[in-house]
């Protein structure tokens, strides 16, 4: 299956190993996530976010910082809830979020290299910052000349391949001079194609080296069969975030249209094709991806499970596309038993299938050039670095300056050896009192979901104990794999930082490929360990919590109950729930797509579902332009049960150390410091151009709407701050949402 596994927030740095095509594209720094489940992405988009007051401008989208030599500033031992980072100026029953977030949203403009800055960026920075010192020391340690080092003690494989990557992508004298040089065979590859089958054997070698032109070809669960893992065939091969962009009429979507097409246009000058030429070239690839975006489903529709899931056999696959030959596809991708495939979009390869009849190969060889070029240019020299950032981060982000070298390289590494140099991190930077504590806290939650399930007042008796069933059979994943994934055929080494970065994506490949028609590995995890992130998988039922995500302010040894369980409950209990979303209510307790609902409950889950639509379409992030209620649905169905389930799990929590529940801390109680902790978390500042990209293509809702949204159902919340019923931050009761 591709549909996306329902991450905690669309990307941020190395959420390497998810989810789906569509998504915004390639930053040249971070790994910001999004595809199918197990499927890897060299281009890597979005990110996590807030806006402004109920109506008008965000005053978080105007806080950016102007300075370009601005660092970002993290604290690094901040206490669990800083008062500092409150506005006690405004009243909670005014404007909660700023309230709880002020204080830091005026501290803490977005820095120059940033296109949004929130306690999730803060953490990953942290990160970053003990990656660098692992892989200077991996570097340091690593022979630079093996010959020379017969006498010394062998490194790791994991030190030799983290330290000689790092020392790779380090090297901007060699990576100066090559220029474009690591591409220039593939070039060659290119030029030489005389004839469809030639553009076909070229597709498929570029899907083997990790890259997706005209289309996507990856291994996922059956989601109608969840042990086994089948191939898959998705929409895709553009250039832009998404297939709306090619499409809407708007003069600003028109006039990110003409700049894709200058930017085209650049990186082919730059690749060595005369001016003129092409900008001819960049007017067809332009058209090429304009026909297989009216093609794509919108994003809405690759939600629905049903709708993508299209099982068939390989000649009902070739019967789509008459004149492009699947066994030729398969024999050249080293496929020897497709067996069935499950076909995401029909259409799609229906209108493909045409195009590849139809576009002559001149246009054929100017699109995979371009996409060719648009996936290694980060590791290429300085020219392709900048112009590739100038048109993915600056023009479609906002984003005014480019990351350091270190903190790129870093986010390759994580994206190719995430459990390398995962392995490495957590051996210094992940307590084994952190797991133990977060698996009472999970179990906590389940209780409470376990209870709340039982008392639901909508569902009937036969799906409540189906229900149950899927939350007994719920695996947790906490800090790290058990068994590290085996690198030992991916050979990494100091020559060439493109080449280690191409070799990574092929191993990548391969091995995704490998996987169809065999057993479900059940022990893999889909995010590095070092990850600011989480999710929640429909075909697996289980929840991730990587290392990366263990740590303030989501989760704070030294903090009192009430705010980890905002924090780091709420964050348990948003993934549990995602379980029990619009679409992860469609699978069962072995993670198959079954509908396992009575007609009555099925039917007062989707009146509540609309309703949770209605509340966040309502909601108006920049002048003119509001949440898409539809694409946020699932998350938005998470953030409202996570937060209300959490508050119960906390109320276990203190049910057994009646001291604390009775403590105050800075003058707040239990109930407002959790209220504060689930606020924390998704404070920020944005640029508008990152805000406007994420309310077309980002699943989440921008922060300040994840924070208001959720407690604005909540009488607990309004208790707790003594909240007026004439409040804008809450609903009247009867308009209040009571799902999970
Ligand atoms: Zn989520």
């Amino acid at each position: 299956m591709l549909k996306p596994i329902c991450l905690l927030l669309t990307g941020l740095l190395a959420a390497g190993n998810l989810f789906a095509q569509t998504e915004p594209d390639k930053s040249p720094v971070a790994k910001d996530a999004a595809k199918p489940p197990t499927v890897r992405d060299p281009a890597k988009p979005s990110t996590e976010q807030s806006p402004p007051p109920a109506t008008g401008q965000s005053p978080a989208a105007a806080n950016t910082s102007a300075d370009p030599s601005a660092k970002p500033q993290v604290d690094k031992n901040p206490p669990p809830l800083d008062p500092q980072n409150m506005d006690t100026s405004v009243k909670p029953e005014d404007d909660f979020y700023l309230y709880a977030n002020g204080g830091w949203i005026k501290r803490n403009p977005v820095p120059p290299e940033f296109s949004r800055w929130g306690s999730f960026n803060e953490l990953a920075e942290k990160n970053n910052d003990a990656l660098k010192e692992i892989a200077e020391k991996a570097a340091a340690a690593t022979p630079k000349d093996a010959k020379k080092s017969k006498t010394e003690k062998a490194p790791s494989a994991d030190l030799q391949m983290v330290g000689d990557f790092y020392a790779s992508g380090m090297n901007e004298a060699a990576i100066e001079a090559a220029k474009a040089k690591p591409l220039e065979e593939e070039f060659k590859r290119i030029d030489a194609m005389k004839n469809p089958k030639d553009v076909l054997k070229q597709v498929a070698h570029m899907h083997l080296m990790g890259m997706r032109p005209f289309f996507l070809f990856t291994s996922g669960q059956d989601d109608k069969n969840s042990t086994m893992v089948i191939g898959q065939a998705y929409q895709g091969g553009l250039g832009l975030p998404d297939r709306d962009y090619y499409t809407k009429e708007d003069e600003a979507s028109k006039k990110i249209r003409d700049q894709y097409v200058e930017h085209v246009t650049k990186m082919l000058t730059l690749a060595g094709d005369p001016a003129a030429q092409a900008a001819e070239k960049a007017k067809k690839i332009m058209e090429l991806e304009t026909a297989l975006a009216k093609a794509s489903r919108i994003r809405t529709e690759l939600r629905d499970p049903q709708k993508n899931y299209n099982k068939m056999k390989q000649a009902e696959l070739q019967a789509l596309m008459p004149d492009f030959s699947w066994a030729d596809y398969f024999k050249e991708i080293k496929l020897a038993n497709p067996g069935d495939i499950n076909v995401g979009q029909p259409d799609f390869f229906k209108a493909a299938g045409e195009l590849f009849k139809s576009a002559p190969l001149d246009d054929w060889k100017a699109y995979l050039r371009w996409h060719l070029v648009r996936t290694m240019a980060p590791t290429l020299s300085t020219d392709f670095v900048n112009e590739n950032f100038r048109f993915y981060e600056a023009v479609l982000r906002g984003t005014k300056q480019i990351k350091p070298r270190w903190k790129r390289v870093i986010a390759e590494i994580d994206d190719v050896l995430g459990e390398s140099i995962g392995k490495l991190y957590v051996a210094e930077h992940f307590p084994p009192e952190a797991k133990a504590r977060a698996l009472a806290m999970v179990n906590n939650v389940k209780e409470a979901v376990s209870d709340r399930i039982k008392s639901l007042e909508w569902m009937d008796e036969p799906t409540k104990q189906e229900a149950m069933k899927k939350l007994a059979a719920f695996t947790v994943k906490i800090g790290y794999p058990d068994k590290w994934r085996d690198y030992s055929q991916l050979k990494i080494d100091r020559e060439s930082y493109a080449k280690n970065v191409m070799r990574g994506n092929i191993f990548e490949s391969a091995r995704q490929l490998k996987k169809i028609g065999k057993p479900v590995d059940r022990g893999e995890w889909g995010l590095s360990t070092p990850t600011v992130n989480a999710y929640y998988n429909p075909n697996m039922n289980e929840i991730v919590f990587p290392a990366g995500i263990m740590q303030p302010p989501f989760f704070d040894m030294k903090a009192d109950d009430a705010v980890n369980y905002g924090g780091m409950g709420a964050v348990i209990a948003h993934e549990i729930s995602h379980g029990f979303d619009d679409q992860g209510r469609q699978f069962d307790a072995a993670g198959n797509l079954r509908d396992w609902w009575s007609p009555e409950s099925a039917k007062a889950y989707t009146d509540r579902s609309k309703a949770i639509v209605a509340q966040y379409a309502a909601y108006e992030p920049l002048p003119g332009t509001k949440i898409n209620g539809e694409l946020t649905q699932g998350e938005n169905i998470a953030d409202i049960g996570g937060l209300k389930l959490a508050y119960t799990a906390m109320q276990k929590a203190l049910a057994k150390n009646p001291q604390a529940a009775q403590q105050k801390i800075d003058g707040l109680t239990p109930d407002q410091r959790f209220f504060l902790g689930w606020a924390q978390i998704w404070r920020n500042n944005q640029r508008e151009e990152d805000l406007r990209l994420r309310l077309n293509t980002d699943p989440h809702s921008p922060g300040r709407f994840r924070t208001l949204g959720p407690v604005s159902n909540m009488e607990e919340f309004a208790k707790a701050f003594n909240i007026p019923a004439t409040s804008p931050m809450l609903r009247p009761p009867d308009q209040r949402i009571n799902v999970w």
